[in-house]
């Protein structure tokens, strides 16, 4: 496997800080805490879509795209990096926004990620929730080329083959710093969504032969939609390394038990995260997908699941910027002692 074969625009910030917690360690008294700091990838206050655009977007410029097209929800932190992505590039953005949380509220609407996707140049429109988003960008596509544009478009999440690449990086890129520093690591904890991430995580695990179990905490499907969903996108990204068969199905693992009411709705157990992590650690998580995951992180380490002696990762998938989005479901007036 060398993914020096694929077309690649470099622009992360790699590699990403590998930390140790020591605080929240502490605080949970279970196994020695790390975090994979891959919310510090750079491009617009970072993520972990910047590591699968560094593949898409090398791919729209091979193919000649003077326009990318993409979609996510309101807040999505991959529609941003995505609109940063192509700004660097001088190409067009457009945005399908999907209201999969019917908020009203106007920080949700039009802060956090929202203005970040109109800074970098980037056009938007809304739709409502419930539809194939993918199918629909499809058709958006369709009225572009037919005026003369170039357009490439990228499905949710970045999770294709092509995007999961950048995961597959990443788990060569995590094994390194383990080896470097002689760092025996018996868990990697991750949020999943929309699959690339843990797909792409696990192919270059199991093609590494590193025996190190991973597990995603799911934000939105359930979980035998969520691991079919990782491992039928792991199986075809094996197949483009040319790795087929590598992955097996167990080696998928999704716990769904932190979703709460639905994607991008808060949870008690994910605003306390957000608090644990901000802080003891000084580490900004976001409402919707690291701070789900680290619920589950903290919860399964209270629970026994990971256990001291042990030495765990958690992979920060970035997201922080949406908080800006979601201030409502913060109250700070105990903090204002005057
Ligand atoms: C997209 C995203 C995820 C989930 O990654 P997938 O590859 O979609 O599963 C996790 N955390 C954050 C902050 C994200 O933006």
């Amino acid at each position: 496997m060398h993914l020096a074969r694929y077309p690649r625009h470099f622009m992360a910030h790699l590699p990403t800080p590998l930390e140790r917690m020591d605080r929240l360690t502490a605080e949970l008294g279970g196994p020695e805490i790390w975090i994979k700091r891959d919310d510090c990838t750079g491009l617009s206050t970072g993520g972990n879509k910047t590591r699968k655009l560094e593949f898409l977007m090398a791919e729209a410029q091979l193919e000649g795209a003077d326009m990318v097209m993409t979609q996510g929800a309101t807040q999505s932190n991959h529609a941003r990096q995505t609109a940063a992505f192509a700004a660097k590039l001088g190409m067009q953005c457009h945005i399908l926004l999907e209201d999969r949380t019917h908020s009203n509220n106007d920080n949700y609407n039009h802060n956090g990620n929202v203005i970040l996707d109109h800074l970098h140049g980037a056009t938007t429109e809304k739709y409502s929730d419930g539809l194939d988003m993918n199918a629909e960008m499809e058709k958006v596509a369709e009225t572009y080329r037919a005026k003369g544009k170039k357009v490439y478009t990228i499905p949710g999440g970045g999770s294709n083959p092509t995007g999961a690449l950048g995961y597959v990086n990443c788990a060569f890129e995590m094994m390194g710093q383990f080896n470097d520093r002689a760092l025996k690591i018996d868990h990697i904890v991750h949020a999943t969504g929309s699959a690339g991430t843990q797909a792409g995580l696990v192919v270059g695990l199991k093609a590494m032969n590193a025996n190190i179990p991973l597990l995603g905490i799911g934000v939105r499907a359930p979980k035998a939609k969520q691991e079919e969903n990782v491992y039928n996108l792991a199986v075809k990204t094996a197949e483009k390394i040319g790795c087929p068969g590598v992955v097996q199905r167990e080696d998928v693992v999704a716990n769904t038990d932190y979703v709460g009411e639905g994607y991008g709705i808060p949870t008690e157990s994910g605003l306390e995260a957000i608090s644990m992590f901000a802080e003891l650690e000084a580490i900004l998580l976001d409402p919707v997908y690291s701070a789900k995951g680290a619920a589950g992180f903290i919860d399964l380490i209270r629970k026994g699941h990971f256990k001291k002696g042990e030495r765990v990762v958690f992979l920060h998938t970035g997201g922080s910027v949406a908080l800006f989005g979601y201030n409502a479901a913060f109250d700070f007036s105990n903090r204002w002692v005057s």
